[in-house]
């Protein structure tokens, strides 16, 4: 079945000053329908970018500079490249198809509104219903994630919730128009443990209801393992491993993926083990390693070889893998 949301050749760079950031730089993926993908990967690796790029929402200095974001329709027909739609075309697209959620909600949340208002101005830019239609739409959705007495905290203001309910209420407001793709960012980093695990949670239960996919940002490989069906591995602006999560986290090919699964001591344990660095730092942005830009930090260099020349991207069982220890397999 063809996936939900493809991503080819993702390139947005920072054109500052004195020089370029090629921040995302050359990104393939594709999120399943009615699933979840975590992407994964150390900080700066240019997860975010690559999120907020799917809905261009990336500012100056910022610019993507190439590639395509193909969303495929439910039935047959030709999928929109988002990178191409008009502007128009485009919010029509944010909340109704694709939503996005965020570490912290108080950033896309208003301080002056209640958060009822925020959800039926959301509901009543993409639907054609009526104010108290979408107030009952607010109602039911607070009620939906969890926040206790919903017809009375609809008229909340955000600073009037805690942490935990603001992200929730982010999440009601993110699906009042059932998107088909929720994009969250990191949804859980600055939540307690237990917050985060209701959390993850709340979003399994909602996928299911609702039968969205959603794709997953996040730096916890524990948190990926505990929710995610496919997980895609990025490092230095590029997706290095996209595969089945079971097959990516048991038994990863890529050697980064490799150093990133033994870094955690209890993967699976839920939601507490945190990346630990892998051997090496991340090269200065400005300099990308020639040919694998991954092998000054790699167990596995092979010298005169993943120095000169770049890997693409090969099947190797159910996995998809850029490194040049694999090659195509016959089939
Ligand atoms: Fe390591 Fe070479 Fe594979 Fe890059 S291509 S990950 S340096 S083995
Ligand atoms: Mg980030």
């Amino acid at each position: 079945m063809q996936p939900l949301l493809e991503v080819r050749s993702l390139r947005t760079h920072f054109e500052l000053g004195d020089g370029v950031v090629k921040a995302v730089d050359g990104v393939s993926l594709s999120v399943p329908r009615g699933r979840t993908l975590a992407v994964v990967g150390e900080s700066g690796c240019g997860k975010s970018v690559t999120a907020r790029s799917i809905l261009r929402l990336v500012e100056k200095p910022a610019r993507i500079v190439g590639g395509e974001i193909l969303l495929h329709p439910d039935s047959d027909g030709e999928p929109l490249d988002l990178l191409a739609a008009k502007d128009k075309r485009l919010r029509q697209v944010r909340w109704a198809d694709i939503a996005m959620v965020f570490q912290e909600p108080m950033a896309s949340l208003s301080l002056v509104h209640t958060i009822g208002d925020q959800i039926i101005e959301a509901v009543r830019l993409h639907e054609n219903v009526g104010k108290q239609a979408a107030r009952e739409r607010a109602i039911e959705m607070l009620g939906r994630v969890g926040i206790p007495d919903p017809q009375r905290r609809v008229d909340s203001y955000p600073f009037q919730f805690s942490g935990g309910m603001r992200q929730r209420a982010m999440i009601a407001m993110a699906l009042s128009c059932r998107p088909r793709l929720l994009i969250a960012d990191e949804p859980t980093t600055a939540l307690d443990v237990t917050t985060q695990a209701q959390i993850l949670d709340l979003l399994q239960d909602l996928q299911q209801e609702f039968g969205m996919a959603i794709m997953l940002i996040t730096h916890d490989l524990g948190v990926a393992a505990q929710v995610a069906d496919e997980v895609a591995v990025m490092y230095l602006g590029e997706v290095v491993e996209q595969g089945p999560a079971s097959a990516v986290l048991s038994h990863p090919k890529h050697p980064y993926t490799q150093a990133l699964v033994r870094s955690v001591p209890r993967l699976g344990a839920r939601g507490q083990d945190r990346l630990v660095a892998v051997r090496g730092t991340v090269p200065p942005p400005y300099e990308r390693p020639t040919g694998c830009r991954f092998h000054p930090r790699c167990d596995a260099f092979m010298a005169g070889k993943c120095d000169v020349t770049v890997p693409t991207r090969v099947r190797s069982d159910e996995i998809d893998v850029a490194c040049l220890l694999y090659g195509e397999e016959k089939s």
